[in-house]
């Protein structure tokens, strides 16, 4: 939000002085070929400008023009709900399952529609675990500039696909890319979804994602009570995120960290 409104006081400010112009606020006459470049410039520039604007509007984590957001819940209780986004994929998704097992910590899988076809037995796997599914659209799309229909059909297409496994709980929401500007908020708002993003993303910083060592002890340092996690624990090249996870139960539970799903973190708002 803070990206959007400088860019838009931006606007407002270059859109000012080149439409007074220079020469007016001089006090010099101006000729009409300077006037209309003049203007050309400002069209040009505000373009640009509400370009930029609106390109960190669409990845926000802090804003959305409709329907409920989510990146950290505000309590005093030591919680903090784990996330991973996309799968389920052979190999590395029984992995973590068992992981989380072994610490007695459930998870919350944002799972896209299209994988769960292509690993039916995966998502039984996940569903039958007692781990949370939330809703990463059927075929991970990103979801701005597209009709609303496209929406409802890469969220819905996805739910019907987790209900025919026999998951009945409702899901909450996470666009790919975390990408959004019009139509997805506002299909969420009109159904009711609350979109789920999060405060600390430790494998996709340079310098921290390729090292478990980092990984660990960005999310043990940056954790806060409420704190929403995302990790790609369940991508081929993601071995450090991997490696990182036990270390990241051990490290939370030590300093009296309690690991709870999405929906059971919303609850305590
Ligand atoms: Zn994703």
């Amino acid at each position: 939000m803070a990206d959007y409104a400088l860019s838009l006081s931006l606007i407002a400010l270059a859109a000012g002085l080149l439409g007074l112009g220079w020469n007016r606020i001089a006090g010099r006459p101006e000729s009409r070929f300077r006037a209309v470049g003049r203007v050309l410039l400002v069209v040009v520039v505000s373009i640009l400008l509400v370009g930029v604007a609106t390109y960190h509007l669409s990845k926000s984590r802090s804003f959305q023009f409709a329907g409920e957001l989510v990146q950290r819940v505000e309590t005093n209780e030591k919680v903090v709900a784990l996330t991973f986004d996309d799968g389920p994929t052979p190999g590395y998704t029984e992995e973590v399952l068992q992981t989380l097992a072994e610490h007695g910590a459930r998870a919350t899988f944002y799972l896209t529609g299209r994988e769960c076809e292509e690993n039916p037995e995966l998502l039984d796997v996940v569903v039958a675990s007692g781990n949370e599914l939330g809703n990463h659209t059927y075929s991970h799309r990103r979801l701005y500039f597209v009709p609303e229909k496209t929406v409802a059909a890469e969220v819905e297409q996805t739910d019907a696909i987790f209900r025919a496994a026999g998951y009945e709980a409702p899901t909450t929401f996470r666009m790919p890319g975390c990408k959004r500007l019009l139509t997805t908020p506002l299909y969420l708002d009109r159904t009711g979804r609350t979109t789920v993003v999060w405060d600390l993303e430790p494998d996709s910083i340079a310098g921290i994602a390729d090292n478990a060592d980092a990984i660990v002890e960005y999310v043990g340092d940056g954790v806060r009570p409420g704190s929403i996690v995302l990790m790609h624990v369940m991508y081929e090249g993601r071995q450090p995120t991997r490696d990182a996870l036990p270390r990241i139960l051990d490290r939370l539970s030590a300093q009296g960290y309690r690991f709870v799903t999405v929906s059971e973190l919303l609850a305590m708002q």
